[in-house]
């Protein structure tokens, strides 16, 4: 089922103090490790992966021994589906997987993109809104069976599990796991967990679930490193990284420092070229157009900024859904901005804080110019929103409502 990860120990490898031979023990099962740099690193704001830079990345990874790959996120845009397929369909030796909403329309797009495995998120906390309560619960046997149904492999992840009761989060995983789902993930999607608590809920899960547990750390509060080691330390069985850590605003466990702890304090034999580790991140970084600094907890330019049209929708609902913390404890504030993952609704919310009320043919040609000019890595300033709708609207009043005079 793993596609990545089974470890060794170096007993070659120079022993340690004391201090270190009491751990290096502490990590003896086999793991996955998954890289999720082409989704979670593609929904960090400004960042918009070609479908060639998205070949060519996993191609790299594949290269160095990185071979389980979350592609992408299909339901984006039809732009972001053909790049999953062309991934899945690029000959290529990856297990792609990729990730869905909890929408049944996602897990077909899915199939129909090619992936064989797919990973949803139900939020367990009540920061989140929507999918925590009963209802959710109550569709979740259905959703999880319709795409076993179908053949696919199924991870579901508990979303928010630091702000979420664990009862909340058990249930879920109960209701996932009976139904016929393949692996559960503990997702600190706000980065809120601790070293401790991370090998406290980890050891909690491992002990009442038998299918396989991911974990997936935000770096918030620069924990992310810290904490995927410690979930390995409970026993998770896939842990997520991404290359530089890239991922939405400060970003997740970086790939290069989990493997470098585990090669250097854990003594473990990885089954990865790390000295390629430099180039695959300079190529990433190359992409994306970001770097360590851009993305450093609390004082990164990019920690309080969004895209992703569906997390700037929670956070209209609620400020702090997205984050730890407010960000003027700080010294900072949120912000918004246009790119790949734009979404309608915030097309229209920005076009309202100027004024403007979109038609939705208007609406559909702003956001096709946002996701287009994103591709091309050029961005997309407000004023131009403005510019566009004022100019659109006029055009479709003149020629299209009253017709050509
Ligand atoms: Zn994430």
């Amino acid at each position: 089922m793993f596609g990545t990860g089974f470890i060794l120990r170096d007993d070659k490898m120079e022993t340690g103090t004391n201090l270190e031979t009491t751990i290096e023990h502490s990590i003896d099962h086999c793991f996955e490790i998954h890289d999720v740099t082409l989704r979670e690193g593609d929904q960090h704001a400004g960042v918009a992966f070609s479908t060639d830079e998205k070949i060519e990345i996993a191609k790299r990874l594949i290269e160095i021994g990185i071979s389980s790959i979350q592609a992408g996120f299909p339901s984006l845009s039809p732009i972001e589906a053909e790049a999953v397929s062309a991934l899945v369909n690029s000959g290529l030796k990856g297990d792609f997987h990729c990730l869905c909403r909890y929408d049944l329309r996602d897990i077909d797009l899915a199939d129909t993109c090619g992936i064989r495995k797919i990973g949803f998120s139900i939020p367990g906390s009540t920061s989140l809104s929507g999918n925590a309560g009963k209802l959710a619960r109550q569709k979740l046997d259905y959703f999880v069976k319709y795409a076993k149904d179908k053949g696919l492999f199924l991870r579901m992840s508990c979303e928010d599990v630091a702000r979420s009761e664990l009862s909340t989060v058990f249930t879920l995983y109960e209701i996932a796991e009976n139904a016929g789902a393949d692996m559960i993930t503990f997702a600190d999607t706000v980065g809120r967990v601790t070293p401790t608590m991370a090998l406290h809920i980890t050891k909690q899960i491992k002990e009442r679930f038998t299918i396989p547990l991911a974990v997936h750390f935000h770096n918030d509060l620069g924990l992310a490193t810290a904490n995927t080691i410690a979930s390995l330390e409970g026993g998770a069985d896939q842990i997520q990284v991404s290359v530089g850590g890239l991922g939405e605003r400060a970003g997740i466990a970086s790939m290069e420092e989990v493997l470098m702890i585990l090669h250097t304090i854990y003594r473990l034999q990885l089954p990865v070229d790390t000295t390629k580790l430099y180039e695959v991140f300079a190529l990433v970084r190359d992409y994306a157009g970001v770097d360590g600094a851009d993305t450093k907890p609390i004082v990164g330019r990019d920690v309080f900024t969004h895209e992703c049209g569906l997390h700037v929708e929670e956070l209209l609902k609620n400020p702090l859904s997205y984050h730890p913390f407010d960000p003027c404890l700080v010294g900072r504030k949120f912000e918004f901005r246009f790119g790949k993952h734009s979404t309608p609704e915030t097309i229209s919310y920005t076009a309202n804080q100027n004024g403007i009320d979109l038609s939705p043919m208007t609406r559909d040609a702003i956001l096709s110019t946002v996701q287009l000019l994103a591709l091309n890595k050029v961005d997309f300033p407000n004023s131009l929103l403005v510019q566009m709708a004022e100019a659109l609207q006029k055009i479709e009043k003149d020629y299209i409502n009253e017709g050509v005079q």
